[in-house]
């Protein structure tokens, strides 16, 4: 054997093993010690010496679709539960403002990492550097409420399978060990399965959630109550990139980090989403929404105009008003939310009022079967309420096309297993459940923020001995 011949033989094994060490064991090794860290910052788990009588927990899953986990709960997983209702997310249907109303009621500074500042004219947040290994910091969103992170950073997105036993017994560990009355766990773990890997998968995955609740239920040693939901559906088809610079540039605007002129604009580039953040002038936001509804892949886009919003999609607009609760749909040109049969149904059923204008339970009642399930508040809400700066512009795509860095537009990452982010009720629809009592067939963000609300009084007033279940 001659010494280069030795040298490869040699050379091939070590690189196998430092391989291993370095995509196996070491990331295993750093998120299992990072998954110790505890984020709840208003209330730190009690120093007591005995564990309280009676845990709440508060499960918290990413991205996992109202359909599947219906699926599963009719195969006979989540025995211990009542059945699973729908949870109509925010819109945009994203991660950040969607958890960040149920668990802490609150505006995140943008819908993801990244946003804009329009007082000091720049883009703000995360770069995706410091994101890649890091899950959060002090940021008025829903992480401080956090007794237990199951992410590892967006690494998840390349390696989703690699983290899950160690999240899975990192939970596992932390719950039984807790000692205090409330316990909220976040696992974004499911999200990036969705992704990456898609239905099939994200089903195995939670399968093994059924297992761990099961098991932590009977391992703890205490009563417990459970709330698990999600924030948003997946649409489980692959999802060509959408190019929403080119056509803007062609159409003479300018893509700016600042907004100097009329002509610039700022669009937020964060992870592969069906939805879009553009920020610009509102006198240019008609005419950039008016080349936007020409783009393949674009469904709609919505922005204000003085007291109203206008819903601008390919050949149709119409004018959202808000007076109150109630809201008024008025098309301009052809139906954009395909709500023509519905307002004539409520028009006739004497639940307008005579300017128009209809409650919104009621607009809830009849649309949250509907292809975009409650639509006239959640675009109010996306460009108003939602989080602290909003988009001038927001765009909701049609189901298969999504929008995100550059670098989606490769071959290598292209298309994926799924996304959310759109208005469509495929992207939107999230569940909810519990093992104390049935819940509703449809629910809203805020339905999840009361109960946890409710929870945190009953804390405050003994709620260890009684439970939500008696309440
Ligand atoms: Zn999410």
């Amino acid at each position: 054997m001659n010494s280069t011949f030795k040298r490869k033989f040699l050379i091939i094994p070590g690189l196998i093993v430092i391989g291993v060490i370095c995509f196996t064991i070491l990331p295993r090794f750093w998120f299992s010690a990072y998954l110790k860290n505890d984020y709840h910052i208003p209330d730190p788990p009690l120093a007591q010496a005995k564990k309280a009588d009676r845990l709440c927990l508060i499960f918290a899953l990413d991205g996992v679709p109202f359909d599947l986990m219906d699926e599963l709960y009719k195969e006979g997983f989540f025995k211990g539960f009542y059945k699973p209702g729908r949870l109509v997310s925010t819109f945009p249907s994203l991660t950040r403002p969607a958890f960040s109303r149920m668990l802490i009621g609150g505006k995140p500074f943008g819908y993801e990492r990244l946003y804009f500042d329009s007082s000091e004219n720049r883009i703000k947040g995360f770069t995706l550097l410091r994101k890649i290994f890091s899950s959060t910091e002090k940021y008025p969103d829903y992480h401080p409420k956090l007794h237990f992170l199951g992410f590892p950073g967006y690494i998840a997105y390349v390696f989703p399978d690699r983290f899950t036993q160690t999240a899975i017994d990192g939970f596992k560990k932390r719950v039984v060990e807790f000692k205090g009355t409330e316990f909220i766990a976040y696992m974004g773990i499911s999200d990036a399965i969705s992704h990456v890997r898609g239905r099939e998968a994200l089903k195995k995955f939670l399968k093994r959630i059924s297992r761990l609740l099961d098991e932590t239920r009977n391992e703890s040693g205490v009563q417990m109550d459970m709330v698990v939901f999600s924030d948003h559906g997946n649409n489980f088809v692959p999802n060509q990139w959408v190019d929403l610079v080119t056509p803007l540039e062609r159409a003479g605007f300018s893509d700016s980090k600042h907004l100097e002129t009329q002509k610039d604009f700022v669009l937020i580039q964060n992870g592969f989403v069906s939805s879009a953040a553009i920020y610009c002038s509102n006198k240019t936001a008609p005419s950039i929404s008016e080349t936007l509804s020409h783009v393949n892949g674009v469904d709609f886009s919505v922005f204000k105009a003085g007291n109203s919003v206008i819903v601008h999609g390919k050949n149709a607009r119409a004018q959202i008003r808000k007076q109150e609760d109630r809201f008024r749909y008025t098309p301009i040109t052809g139906d954009p939310l395909s709500l023509g049969p519905i307002m004539h149904d409520l028009n006739k059923t004497g639940k307008a009022d005579t300017n128009g204008f209809i409650h919104e339970n009621d607009l809830w009642e009849a649309t949250r079967d509907h292809i975009y399930p409650d639509p006239l508040r959640r675009i109010w809400d996306g460009l108003h309420n939602l989080v602290q700066y909003p988009a001038t512009i927001l765009v909701s795509f049609k189901d298969g096309y999504a929008f995100g860095p550059d670098i989606f537009n490769r071959q290598l990452i292209a298309g994926r297993e799924s996304t959310h982010g759109a208005l469509l009720a495929s992207h939107s629809n999230g569940f909810f459940m519990t093992d104390f009592k049935p819940v509703e067939p449809y629910n809203r963000p805020k339905t999840v923020a009361n109960l946890l609300k409710k929870a945190a009084e009953l804390k405050g007033n003994g709620f260890k001995s009684r439970g939500l279940k008696n309440e």
